[in-house]
């Protein structure tokens, strides 16, 4: 059992942070552990959210605050815990807050990390965050249509499949995360995303996240959107986007049960 997508946001870059989510990971059966985390932690990454800074004063200021270290403290911890004798297998990666615009800068730099993986992640909605208490209510959902949020953020989301830069896509239906009616059918919009997943080799994520932060009545994927991703063979994960190492593995029992709808 793996859990792909294990934050290590909350805490220090240390080794025994670390093993707190290794323990949790080993009481819950998880034999692979996929550690990342956000692009914007790491100051190598500054001017891919220039954009989101400008486009509003709050997001510049929940943009400093997350900015905490260099990649390089990543990657020696990394190299820490591979001297260890672990008892389950820890993978290490990033999770990459994808827009088209921001591509050729990744080209630049993701090729030269020595890590074992890259989520892409859509996490805007032209520059403005759509999952942030504090405003992207009024930055982004009173702001739209429900319908054209819903379409751009699958568009942008496509790109990021189609961009050959990640392995793994991160919360593949994550904008359902308020409820709120798309207002068309996203049937045509899960097979294309389907097939794009297929053609160009990357994993989806089954990630409970906004089951159980956000109260979403779905557990993990959207039903029809896993069967459909099933139907394409498209390699899905299992992930908990976990925040902090109580939320390993959170709600796996109830994912293996919507596995069946
Ligand atoms: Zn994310
Ligand atoms: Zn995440």
């Amino acid at each position: 059992m793996i859990d792909a997508h294990v934050h290590l946001e909350n805490g220090p870059l240390s080794k025994e942070y670390v093993f707190e989510f290794i323990d949790t990971a080993l009481e819950k059966g998880i034999e692979h552990l996929q550690l990342l985390d956000h692009t914007h932690r790491f100051y190598e990454f500054r001017e891919m959210y220039d954009d989101i800074c400008q486009a509003d004063p709050r997001q510049k200021i929940w943009f400093e605050k997350k900015q905490k270290n260099s990649i390089q403290d990543l990657l020696k911890l990394k190299d820490e815990i591979e001297q260890e004798q672990l008892p389950l297998k820890v993978s290490w990666g990033l999770e990459v807050c994808y827009e088209k615009e921001r591509e050729p800068f990744l080209r630049s730099i993701l090729p030269g990390l020595p890590l074992d993986f890259f989520v892409g992640s859509v996490h805007s909605i032209d520059h403005f965050l759509y999952d942030i208490g504090a405003f992207s209510e009024e930055l982004v959902w009173e702001k739209m249509d429900t319908s054209i949020i819903y379409k751009k953020y699958y568009q942008e989301l496509a790109q990021c499949i189609a961009s050959d830069l990640f392995d793994q896509i991160g919360h593949p239906d994550v904008i359902k995360l308020y409820q709120l009616d798309p207002g068309y059918d996203l049937h045509p919009t899960y097979e294309k995303l389907a097939q794009l997943a297929k053609e160009h080799h990357v994993c989806m994520e089954d990630n409970t996240g906004a089951y159980y932060r956000y109260n979403h009545p779905e557990i993990g994927l959207c039903p029809a959107f896993r069967k459909i991703l099933k139907q394409y063979q498209v390699p899905i994960v299992w992930a908990s986007d976990a925040h902090y190492p109580a939320h390993v593995a959170m709600a796996y029992d109830e994912l293996k049960g919507a596995q069946f709808l």
